[in-house]
């Protein structure tokens, strides 16, 4: 936003607590390797400068990545600047640290959906002796104790850490909800080169019918590896990991699984199905058939015939639960009257129900791929473009 604000010659300063990439450098664990190809983190102005286009970023190179981007769009960061407050008053925002205020006639709101861990109430219910993490506390499996661990969520972060988890030796159950099962590779390709060639990720937000459901759609299992292997379920019960349903409940120090874990995985398998059908009907279209390998279809998700619907936690069998059960957005300073019953932003396409307050960073935000780093540039043209005009609209009623 602030390279497009800067090509539209608007003033502008960018406000961030800690440094460049902070969620970056502070809340992702060790191992991380971005599951978008280096490719894939086209920012305005500026892209994958490197001689391996199509591998995976771990930490520091994304944070490398960043810095630079700063760096070339010479980006007014005022880092280490907290926001406590964002109010609107006759003239625009108020906009408080704790470095002091910032007034303007306009604000975005940039601090992305990943700030708070999204942790069940029923978390109250484990037995003390347990250890308990959420995966925007965990660095590496040397935080959790030896033995048993019960991974919680099985989409990109529950798959990734259910198998490090795996690798260091401690034995895995993984509790599975709704999860979206995904290739690494199809036909050869990235998955995500097809997602973006075939303009699924360009897919807009007022083209879909119901874009509240769209906008919770957990992230594709998906992980980034110099093998580009597919970490499916498939892949982590062959390796060991024991699949149980979604959590439900703990009483008395018994969980509770759902047991809809074969209709899920069936599910998974039919969307993943979906999918690969719509990248196959684009590659015929785009006359790509003799161009790239034949079609082809994953084996179904293998489920045991009577999978637990239950499991004693006070046995002290299991020593640790990790919650891989996604982020909320933190909008504690926002003292802007916006928010919905449900404590989310009223916006249409990041345009916020408040004249001139601009929203980014969020899952289907205007496009599939807005909370990607591949897609936040789009959305800062059509915000910006929206923002100068809205500066036009004042300037004129100003003059009259
Ligand atoms: C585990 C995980 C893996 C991911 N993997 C990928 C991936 O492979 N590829 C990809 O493209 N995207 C990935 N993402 C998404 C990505 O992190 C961002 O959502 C996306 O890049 C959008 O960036 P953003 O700047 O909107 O949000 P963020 O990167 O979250 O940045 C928000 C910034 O706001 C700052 N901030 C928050 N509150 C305040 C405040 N009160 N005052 C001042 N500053 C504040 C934060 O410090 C932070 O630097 C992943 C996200 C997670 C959680």
């Amino acid at each position: 936003m602030s390279r497009c604000l800067a090509e539209r010659s608007i003033d502008h300063v960018v406000l961030e607590r800690g440094a460049v990439a902070n969620s970056w450098r502070t809340e992702r664990w060790d191992s991380l390797r971005l599951l978008t190809p280096n490719w894939q983190s086209r920012l305005p102005g500026f892209g994958y400068e490197g001689d391996d286009p199509d591998g995976y970023r771990d930490m520091p190179e994304t944070i490398a990545f960043l810095d630079r981007y700063a760096e070339v769009i010479s980006g007014p960061v005022e880092t280490n600047t907290t926001v406590t407050s964002v109010s609107r008053d006759d003239d625009g925002y108020v906009v408080r640290t704790d470095q002091g205020d910032w007034r303007g006639r306009t604000a975005v709101l940039a601090t992305g959906a990943c700030n708070i861990a999204r942790v069940p109430a029923l978390a109250e219910a484990v037995p003390q002796d347990i250890a308990t993490l959420h995966s925007m506390d965990y660095r590496n499996s040397d935080q959790l104790p030896e033995g048993e661990v019960l991974v919680i969520g099985a989409s990109a972060t529950g798959t990734q850490l259910a198998d490090e988890l795996h690798r260091s030796g401690r034995p895995v159950t993984m509790a599975v909800g709704e999860h979206i099962r995904a290739p690494r590779v199809y036909r050869g390709r990235d998955l995500e080169w097809w997602m973006d060639v075939a303009g699924i990720h360009d897919e807009r937000y007022d083209e879909i019918d119901d874009i509240n459901r769209a906008r919770k759609v957990p992230s594709l299992q998906l992980t980034g590896s110099d093998e580009r292997t597919t970490l499916d379920l498939n892949a982590l019960t062959a390796k060991g990991v024991k699949l149980v349903g979604r959590l439900a409940g703990i009483i008395d120090g018994k969980a509770q699984f759902s047991g809809a874990l074969r209709n899920q995985c069936a599910m998974s398998d039919l969307k993943m199905g979906r999918l690969l059908n719509l990248i196959d009907e684009w590659a015929t279209d785009q006359g790509l058939d003799g161009e790239v390998e034949a079609p082809h279809r994953l084996e179904p998700t293998v489920v045991e015939a009577d999978p637990p619907l239950g499991m004693d936690l006070s046995n002290g069998a299991i020593r640790s639960i990790l919650w891989c059960t996604g982020y909320r957005p933190d909008y504690s300073w926002l003292d802007v009257p916006v928010l919905d019953r449900k404590g989310r932003i009223r916006h249409d396409g990041g345009v916020v129900d408040s004249p001139g307050l601009y929203l980014m960073g969020l899952q289907f935000l205007r496009r599939r791929k807005s909370a990607l780093m591949d897609g936040v540039g789009d959305d800062a043209r059509d915000l910006s473009d929206h923002l100068v005009s809205y500066l036009d609209g004042l300037k004129t009623k100003l003059k009259m």
